[in-house]
């Protein structure tokens, strides 16, 4: 077993000036804060188009979301990129891609527009464009397990924001991060949401997504770190007071409901 203090990791982010929608930032101001707080420390690498990174020792990947427009803009250099981040991912780095960054961590995108953009195959998942746009917050119930752990963590309830109208079906080599509590989903139809693929979680969940729900922040932090050094003793416990209070809220928006619209409010 590996102390956790004085540890450190490294964290890619993938397009930081395209693809973030709904604060998508504010997951890696969270993971940061969180490693910090317990002494780890934390190198970010920021990938942008063109840009010569070397994604070698990564531990942790995130990407946020983005329109249509900013997927179309990143999917070439993301597509590049592919082996590498799927040998990351082979490897048990730990994954968090929202939304338009979950659909090109799948195999296809086709867009509304009838172009098709090929995802880097992380998850066997295909999207495509629905004719509605759902809107809304949303609940799921996931059960987390790090891969290679005995056992899986007991059910959590995770909540976010979700718009989007591509709509994902999951194929067999891919399981969805959770059932839907509250909200649309990967379907539109209130069933499954996300996609898990080793310690790689896709969702369509922004918010930002891990500054109120922190056990998925601390759960992206343990498979990091027991990527990079093996086994890992539990994270020291932090004051999460006000990090639940924004969950509960969020939590008590769900219950006003998922507003569907019929027509595309945002393009894509
Ligand atoms: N363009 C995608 C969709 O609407 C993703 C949008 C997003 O990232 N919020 O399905």
């Amino acid at each position: 077993m590996q102390r956790t203090e004085s540890r450190r990791l490294t964290i890619a982010h993938l397009y930081p000036d395209a693809m973030d929608l709904y604060g998508d930032i504010g997951n890696l101001l969270a993971l940061r804060r969180r490693c910090n707080w317990r002494g780890i420390a934390t190198d970010v690498i920021e990938v942008r188009v063109g840009d010569a990174v070397h994604l070698h020792g990564v531990d942790l990947v995130l990407m946020g979301g983005g329109q249509d427009t900013a997927q179309s803009y990143v999917a070439e250099d993301l597509l590049r990129r592919g082996p590498e981040l799927r040998d990351l991912i082979d490897g048990g780095a730990a994954a968090l891609v929202v939304c338009g960054g979950f659909q090109l961590f799948g195999t296809t995108y086709a867009m509304a527009t009838g172009e098709t953009l090929a995802g880097i195959g992380v998850f066997d998942a295909r999207t495509r464009a629905g004719s509605r746009r759902l809107i809304g917050n949303i609940a799921i119930e996931a059960s987390l397990k790090r891969d290679g752990a005995a056992h899986a963590q007991p059910p959590l309830r995770l909540v976010g924001f979700e718009n989007h109208s591509g709509v994902t079906h999951l194929g067999p080599g891919t399981r969805p991060l959770g059932s839907v509590v509250r909200g649309a989903g990967n379907l539109g139809d209130g069933t499954v949401e996300g996609a898990v693929y080793r310690n790689a979680i896709g969702t369509y969940l922004h918010g930002p997504l891990l500054p109120k729900n922190p056990r998925l922040a601390d759960h992206l932090i343990v498979c990091a770190l027991a990527h990079r050094y093996g086994e890992v003793e539990p994270l020291s416990s932090l004051d999460d007071v006000l990090e639940m209070d924004a969950h509960r809220v969020a939590i008590a928006r769900c219950d006003d409901g998922l507003v569907a619209e019929t027509s595309p409010r945002m393009a894509g």
